[in-house]
């Protein structure tokens, strides 16, 4: 019989890119321990990302692994023309012509994709590239863009995010080319769907597709102060939420970024939701073989603060070994998973459970888990197994991280696809017993 109690309980998301879609490729990583495969939908075009998604489904098959698939949409992040293949180095006192529009950027002229560059940028504008590497200084108009100046200096590739003055920039979020790409998703039978720049609970509402496991998981995008400002309402509207550092560190005071994902993550918890910690958590394996003693500490850290699952970005999408990135992860968690506090956070989950669940349904869910909860540790039972057919009760039972195993039944193959992101869920699919069942 298969050890569920030795296996690792947090989950890793991996982002499939042009260093990992190649099938063999693919077939390494799930074998290395990818539970969730990202595909972001800003780089590339929909035929590449639509191949990719049969690729992750049939290594999937082939290896009779469960692995969901999460589509990322671009949203309205602002971004730059593509960089030449390879990228381009600035350096500090550089000067550089920005300007409006989406064709191919060089060493001397970088487009930015957002119409009212000339109108919204003034001079003394501070322009932040990627996640955060770059700066550039607006210093002087011309005729047909604005004239910058590099105040830090690096390496632009791809089509980078541009940070443009906040105070000024509208996010709408999702955009109408947002929902015409999650269309085609749709169609493939997507497990889970992330939301870029939520800013509210409405714009959870408005991606507008029917509840899982029907439609797929909206997973609400963390990175903006205002998101933060409506934490409780847009995780309350959402299945999953990632803790989009990048962008989140780029908007609020760095110092405060470690508290918000404790903050994210708790909050999270107390609404069942489960939660992604990602962004430059192996950043250095993109190129290197071995994480930072930083990077490796930061992923444990993430672990024991609590989050569902760890996200590798660049390691997996263009990293040199993305296979190896997912090894090494994996290696981390697990070792930070033995760690892991799980009764005081059990008891400490039903302190602070929501008073008022929203409904009859979640009331029942609330309570029938943490009775399950309570007596598996009075029994010192070995697993708890938990049916489910919309994963709710199952995802509900994973908030109180009970180290024993969790096995998620479900006859929804979707629903067990969208489990692959609960902490300590082992998903198993099995036939349909009848909806007396659900528990
Ligand atoms: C982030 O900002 O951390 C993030 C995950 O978003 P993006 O899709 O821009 O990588």
């Amino acid at each position: 019989m298969q050890d569920f109690g030795d296996q690792r309980r947090t989950k890793i998301v991996a982002t499939i890119g042009p260093a990992s879609e190649a099938p063999a490729v693919v077939g390494a990583m799930i074998d290395a321990g990818m539970n969730v495969a990202r595909i972001g939908l800003a780089h590339g075009t929909l035929d590449d990302a639509i191949a990719r998604f049969h690729v992750v489904r049939q290594a999937a098959l082939d290896r009779a692994s469960v692995v969901g698939i999460l589509i990322d949409l671009p949203g309205p992040k602002v971004r730059t023309g593509s960089f030449p293949e390879g990228g381009i180095r600035v350096a500090n006192g550089d000067r550089i012509l920005l300007v409006p529009g989406q064709e191919p950027s060089s060493p001397v002229a970088v487009s930015i994709d957002y119409p009212g560059l000339l109108a919204d940028c003034r001079i003394g504008d501070r322009l932040t590239f990627g996640d955060g590497n770059v700066v550039v200084e607006v210093v002087q108009d011309a005729t047909d863009g604005l004239i910058g100046v590099v105040l830090s200096g690096g390496r632009l590739e791809g089509r980078p995010g541009v940070t443009l003055p906040a105070d000024r920039i509208q996010l709408v979020s999702p955009t109408p080319d947002d929902l015409r790409l999650l269309d085609a998703f749709l169609e493939l039978g997507t497990d889970m769907v992330a939301l870029s720049f939520v800013q509210t609970a409405d714009d959870i509402r408005r991606v507008g597709t029917p509840p899982v496991p029907e439609g797929p998981m909206v997973v609400a995008k963390i990175e903006t102060p205002t998101a933060m400002a409506n934490l409780g309402e847009i995780i309350d509207a959402s299945d999953a939420v990632m803790i989009a550092r990048g962008d989140l560190g780029l908007r609020c005071a760095i110092e405060d970024l470690p508290h918000f994902q404790k903050q994210i993550i708790r909050t999270c918890v107390q609404y069942g939701r489960p939660m992604i910690t990602a962004t430059q958590m192996l950043e250095s394996m993109v190129s290197a073989s071995t994480p930072t003693r930083a990077e490796a500490t930061d992923v444990a850290n993430a672990v024991l603060d609590g989050t569902s699952a760890l996200m590798l970005s660049g390691e997996t999408a263009i990293g040199h070994d993305p296979a190896l990135a997912v090894a090494t992860m994996a290696r981390i968690a697990k070792r930070a998973d033995a760690e892991f506090e799980g009764i005081a956070w059990g008891e400490q989950v039903r302190a602070t459970r929501r008073a008022a669940p929203q409904n009859d349904n979640a009331l029942i869910t609330d309570t029938v888990t943490s009775a399950a909860w309570q007596a598996a540790n009075e029994l010192d039972a070995a697993a708890i197994i938990c049916w489910s057919e919309s994963g709710q009760t199952v995802r509900a039972m994973a908030r109180f991280r009970r180290r024993s195993a969790l096995i998620g039944l479900s006859a929804n193959p979707r629903t067990i696809r969208q489990l692959s992101l609960s902490w300590g869920v082992a998903p198993i699919e099995v036939p349909d017993a009848g909806n007396e069942q659900e528990a």
